[in-house]
């Protein structure tokens, strides 16, 4: 392939949206152009780049036994009521209409669809266990956009859903796709580590995310280094101590007028440390207000507060409701008599804690000292509803727990029989009982994939392409391209590579030789061969790989280019 024939353009200046490196350089090297926010064209080279990591994803999947196939993206409203996520999926999901006036989405995954094909086909236990997968564009309407095409509105994903007879078939098939997911990152040249995640709306069972550790990373994950447990923050648990907050008071409660709002003030004001304050906040969920607390120094846990409440919907309360609740203004809010009656949990570290500063849920700034918890408060329930942090000690091995950032890449999950149950996907059994479908889901973010290797692999010249997701896996530089004794050693290194199924692409243009490094090395391709006259009248070409320096340039004769190449390549 010749440079100049191809539709490729480099750019000095940074995109101004772009605030990370891998979304700099995805837009610099020209593989990706923004048409809107969200929403990117694929340029030729960033084709290259994604569906080598499809074809990578592909065999992977294949090689399990998963069949690939194809479903629209068109989802009928229908399949989503019949699941009761039309509702819950809220804002995020493009939703449309039909000129019949008919409800649809695009889809943003396709489980409700895919069980609805299935359990057609499907009847009896001797068609299972079978795993289905697709390629397929998805479609969400993301709060904040962002960050190129890890955070996009339309991205290519790789869906595929296991169906079993029972759960242990199920489980066999979650592991199955896990080390498929393994080898799949593996391949693609990236570092990815399965982390335990929450299931969200879609079941609550094992679920395992991938993450590529990057500071640019969107998700946190706690991580010991002593015993290898890492799991999403949203879930993440650490070895917790009650009433670690310090020594027991029995002083009785006293009314403390303070201007003072936010903890840190707090801190200030009253002199005494973070860990001795309770930080109260007021959710509501599924329609019904209920409280949360936890000891100051800590953040609740969103996720695991609304496992604990049991909720569908959930979500931060209104200043009114908060007014209502505690009778106070907001900032006040606290974990003794509240003005309504509401559920009230506790972090379970504030189990036995005593002499501790709250809200008041009075009418007026004032907070409360010497509250002491289990004298003071009508608590619920203890239970851990705080996010894990640096430092915590690791409830597995007592290690110390550090947190990372991460971008989720894959993730894995057991389904059980949540969409099975709701389409009725049942099968005979072989003494012709009946019994429901057990499924699983596996998702890979192709698009944020190739993104995600940009992260891991580039310098601040440019990408560093693995050679095996390379939109090119060499690079010839041509520098005299009018020269014909010149440009016929490139032709011959190009079909040679070409014959040995190594793509090239030869740069071909009428440009400075500073120009054509500067780009190769922007784009990153992994290996590059300088073809001169001046080189070729000193004995040859100059091969080098992208990642190496200067100095561990070698020069070969042109007939060797191929059989050094390779080895680069294979090193
Ligand atoms: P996130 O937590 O990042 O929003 P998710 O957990 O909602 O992602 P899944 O439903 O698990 O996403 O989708 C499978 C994969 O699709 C994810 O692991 C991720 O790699 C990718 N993905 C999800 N949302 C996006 C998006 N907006 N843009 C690009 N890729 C995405
Ligand atoms: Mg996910």
């Amino acid at each position: 392939m010749k440079w100049s024939k191809m539709l490729i353009q480099t750019l000095r200046e940074n995109p101004g949206d772009a605030e990370i490196d891998s979304h700099k350089l995805l837009v610099r090297a020209g593989l990706v152009k923004k048409v809107a926010g969200g929403l990117y064209a694929y340029l030729p080279l960033g084709m290259r780049a994604l569906k080598k990591v499809q074809q990578i994803v592909r065999e992977e999947m294949d090689s399990t036994g998963a069949q690939e196939i194809v479903m629209p993206i068109l989802q009928p409203a229908e399949l989503w009521k019949t699941s009761g996520r039309w509702d819950l999926m809220g804002p995020n999901m493009f939703r449309l209409k039909d000129r019949a006036e008919h409800e649809a989405a695009l889809g943003p995954t396709a489980e409700e669809e895919v069980t609805d094909v299935v359990k057609s086909i499907v009847s009896s236990y001797r068609q299972l266990p079978v795993t289905v997968y697709q390629i397929q564009w998805k479609f969400r309407d993301e709060t904040r956009p962002r960050f190129g095409l890890m955070r996009s509105k339309e991205f290519l994903m790789k869906d595929a859903y296991s169906f079993d007879t029972d759960a242990d078939g199920a489980d066999k098939s979650y592991w199955t796709m896990y080390h498929a997911y393994e080898r799949i990152f593996a391949r693609c040249g990236l570092k990815a580590v399965p982390v335990q995640a929450d299931g969200g709306d879609m079941g609550d069972s094992l679920t395992h995310e991938f993450h590529v550790l990057a500071d640019a990373g969107e998700d946190g994950i706690a991580w010991c280094e002593k015993c290898g447990y890492a799991a999403n923050l949203e879930t993440a648990v650490a070895h917790v101590e009650c009433d670690a907050a310090g020594e027991v008071c029995h002083a009785e409660i006293e009314n403390a007028p303070t201007p003072a709002k936010t903890i840190e003030e707090m801190v200030k004001f009253f002199g005494v440390p973070a860990t001795k304050m309770v930080k109260t906040l007021v959710y509501v969920a599924d329609g019904k207000p209920v409280m949360f607390c936890v000891r100051g120094d800590r953040e609740l846990n969103e996720v695991k507060a609304k496992h604990l409440a049991g909720a569908k919907v959930f979500a931060l309360a209104d200043f009114a409701t908060v007014r209502e609740v505690t009778g106070a203004p907001i900032g006040y809010a606290g974990p003794v008599r509240p003005q309504a009656d509401v559920p009230i949990y506790a972090d379970i570290e504030l189990k036995g804690a005593t002499g501790m500063i709250t809200g008041g849920n009075l009418a007026g700034e004032i907070d409360l000292k010497n509250v002491s918890f289990e004298r003071d408060c009508k608590i619920a329930a203890y239970a851990d509803i705080s996010i894990v942090q640096d430092g915590d000690k690791c409830a597995k091995c007592g290690g110390t727990l550090a947190i990372k950032r991460g971008i989720e890449v894959g993730q894995v999950f057991k389904l059980g029989t949540k969409y099975s149950d709701a389409f009725k996907a049942v099968y005979k059994t072989a003494d012709l009982g009946e019994n429901t479908i057990v499924m699983g889901c596996y998702g890979v973010g192709v698009s944020r994939t190739v993104q995600a290797i940009i992260e891991q692999s580039h310098d601040k010249d440019g990408i560093i392409w693995p050679a095996a997701v390379a939109p090119f896996a060499v690079v010839v530089d041509l520098l005299d391209p009018a020269d014909a004794a010149v440009a016929k050693v490139a032709e011959d290194i190009e079909r040679a590579l070409e014959d040995a199924n190594i793509d090239v692409i030869v740069d071909d243009r009428e440009e400075r030789p500073g120009v054509k490094f500067k780009d190769a090395d922007l784009i990153g391709f992994p290996v590059r061969i300088v073809v001169g006259a001046k080189g070729l009248a000193n004995g040859g070409v100059e091969i080098k790989r992208r990642c190496d320096s200067k100095d561990k340039t070698q020069i070969v004769a042109p007939g060797e280019a191929v059989e050094r190449v390779k080895n680069l390549l294979a090193g």
